[in-house]
């Protein structure tokens, strides 16, 4: 309203400046106009009125000195001819008097009165003055009786000629000082019309720069507007480019709950397109959530003016969802996902974490089971040893007596079968002590004896044991060794398994060789922690087939369930106590070429 009211002062008083610019301009050319018509009817009035006037008046007092003359050159001369001169200064004295009328009358009133007075006094004067140019009068009576008389009216003409011509002065002065005092008037008011003029320049002017600096400003108004408004787009594009592009669903309400805005990914979740959605009531379209916690999670955002976050199934849709709300200047913008994945995903983790917790739980009592089982095994298994060995090893005794005669004279037949006595007691025998050293480790109850040796040593010694019964079986016997192969270790247990292998190489290979070697090694297979041994025991017997070559390991299995030798412990017994001296046992074999059993033990301190 101010500024309004503002701007219409200033709109009058530009139009009241440039009105008086114009009148004062218009004024201005028309003042000299109209000096110059005052000044011409001055010069006119003086040349066409007074001038002739005023030279009349002198003509006329001339024409009265001339009659006075010629009268009284008559008098004096009494010559008949001056009568004539006489009627010539008259008749000149009527055409004055003729031309002197017309204009005495645009004089003044006083000149008309002042004229006729001279006409009068003048036609007293001219009775006898005629009457004796006529010679209606003698020259001497004119003389003797009127002499007198006619001065008296002489003087009364000239004086009244006199007057008019004062009259006819005066009202040509009054006219000079009239137009000139109007030519101060006019100058004055050109003056005045020019400082006028020049202030409401001035003023125009003044508006004029106040009207293009406004201008100016009014433009570069519209322009920051209008960049403004570019600029408020080009937000807007990019913060819708910004609300499509992001992986959150996005919906925003008023605060009268109307959508204003749902982006891709929220059209995408909730089935629905936006079209159908924005302009309507929230709490409309999406009824089911009424009562529910998403309506009174976005309630107390909108009354709090707090963010809020919640994770809530939506049943209608059958998601999870994570929710983001924050109130706005307009009303609530919300950021939700669905999480229904990573809820299904939670749930099958605490569901696997409950049944790692009973697996664990399971274990640990099949453990102690086991432990329990083992150990109960191992002490059945030592008592039922004892049990076996002392009346197998009495049986044996008795059966060597019988066998050597000492219990009297048997026949060679007798004695032979004595002698498979003997054979079967001492495989049991054997047996019964694997069990028992099987038993032991299991328990971890072998007893280790670390002491330094050269592996190298130990391989030789270990072959040469079985070099007679290779030789029996037709085996050729090969050690290998670069060098002395120190190991601290305990040489008993390395024996017991290094007899073993070549036992087992001995017994599977029908033909061909054996080789025992011993290598210092950086690592073994591919582990690298530490430097270790290998002793390897080859053969060129069967092979083992690739899935077997683990089972081999376990108790009591055997390749060949029906071959004559072993019982399928002594490899069982040779890795649990490779394990024990921190090293392990592993096979290699190409099939029906031949095994290799190597033993790996570390080179540092075995514990
Ligand atoms: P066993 O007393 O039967 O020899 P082991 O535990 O020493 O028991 O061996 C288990 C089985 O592994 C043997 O029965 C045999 O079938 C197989 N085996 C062991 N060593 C060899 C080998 N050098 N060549 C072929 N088969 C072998």
């Amino acid at each position: 309203m101010a500024n309004d009211s503002t701007t219409s002062w200033r709109e009058q008083v530009s139009l009241a400046a440039y009105v008086a610019v114009i009148v004062s301009l218009a004024l201005l050319a028309i003042t000299p106009a109209v000096m110059l018509q005052r000044l011409t009817s001055v010069v006119q009035d003086n040349d066409q009125i007074y001038e002739p006037a005023s030279l009349l008046e002198r003509e006329l007092t001339f024409q009265y000195e001339r009659k006075i003359a010629e009268l009284r050159a008559l008098l004096v001369s009494s010559d008949r001819r001056y009568f004539d001169s006489y009627r010539d200064a008259r008749a000149a004295e009527a055409v004055i008097l003729g031309r002197l009328e017309p204009l005495v009358q645009q004089i003044s009133p006083v000149a008309v009165q002042r004229l006729a007075l001279v006409r009068r006094v003048a036609a007293e004067w001219h009775v006898w003055d005629d009457s004796l140019a006529a010679e209606a009068i003698a020259l001497d009576d004119y003389e003797a009786t009127r002499l007198a008389r006619q001065r008296i009216l002489e003087d009364s003409t000239f004086a009244s000629t006199a007057r008019l011509r004062a009259e006819i002065d005066l009202q040509s002065d009054a006219a000079i000082e009239v137009s000139a005092a109007e030519f101060r008037r006019q100058r004055l008011l050109a003056l005045g019309l020019g400082a006028i003029a020049l202030l409401a320049a001035l003023a125009v002017g003044w508006f004029a720069w106040r009207q293009r600096s406004l201008t100016g400003q009014l433009q570069w108004a519209l322009s920051e507007e209008s960049r403004l408004r570019a600029a408020e787009r080009t937000a807007r594009e990019q913060v819708t480019m910004i609300l499509e592009s992001i992986t959150d669903a996005f919906f925003a309400v008023d605060r009268a709950w109307v959508i204003t805005y749902v982006n891709s990914e929220a059209e995408r979740l909730l089935h629905r397109r936006r079209e159908q959605l924005v302009g309507r009531h929230l709490w409309d379209e999406f009824a089911p959530a009424v009562g529910t916690p998403f309506q009174g999670e976005y309630e107390r955002a909108m009354a709090e003016q707090q963010a809020v976050e919640f994770e809530e199934y939506y049943a209608p849709l059958a998601i999870w969802v994570d929710v983001r709300a924050f109130p706005t200047a307009q009303g609530l913008s919300v950021f939700f996902r669905d999480i229904t994945r990573r809820k299904q995903l939670q749930e099958e983790r605490e569901r696997l974490l409950v049944s790692e917790r009973e697996a664990r739980a399971e274990a640990v009592r099949r453990r102690d089971e086991l432990e329990r089982v083992t150990e109960s095994r191992t002490r059945l298994m030592r008592g039922f040893s004892h049990d076996l060995k002392n009346p197998l090893g009495a049986a044996d005794g008795y059966a060597q007596l019988l066998e050597e005669g000492i219990m009297g004279d048997i026949s060679p037949k007798q004695k032979e079968s004595v002698g498979r006595i003997r054979i079967s007691i001492q495989t049991a025998l054997r047996l019964i002590h694997d069990l028992l050293e099987l038993a032991r480790a299991e328990a971890g109850q072998i007893e280790l004896v670390p002491t330094l040796a050269d592996a190298a040593e130990l391989a030789r010694g270990s072959a040469e044991d079985f070099r007679a019964q290779a030789a029996a079986a037709g085996l050729e016997l090969e050690v290998r060794a670069s060098g002395p192969v120190e190991v601290r270790t305990d040489v008993t247990r390395v024996r017991q398994i290094l007899s073993n292998l070549l036992s087992n190489a001995v017994k599977y290979t029908p033909s061909g060789r054996i080789t025992v070697e011993t290598e210092a090694r950086s690592k073994q297979d591919d582990q690298a922690d530490h430097p270790w041994v290998s002793i390897a025991v080859s053969d060129s017997g069967p092979g083992i087939p690739a899935e077997k070559r683990e089972a081999i390991f376990q108790e009591f299995t055997r390749l060949d369930p029906d071959a004559p030798h072993g019982a399928g412990v002594g490899l069982a017994i040779s890795r649990r106590i490779a394990r024990l001296l921190g090293g392990d046992i592993v096979v290699d074999s190409d099939l029906g070429r031949g095994s290799t059993f190597t033993l790996w033990l570390p080179a540092g301190v075995a514990e």
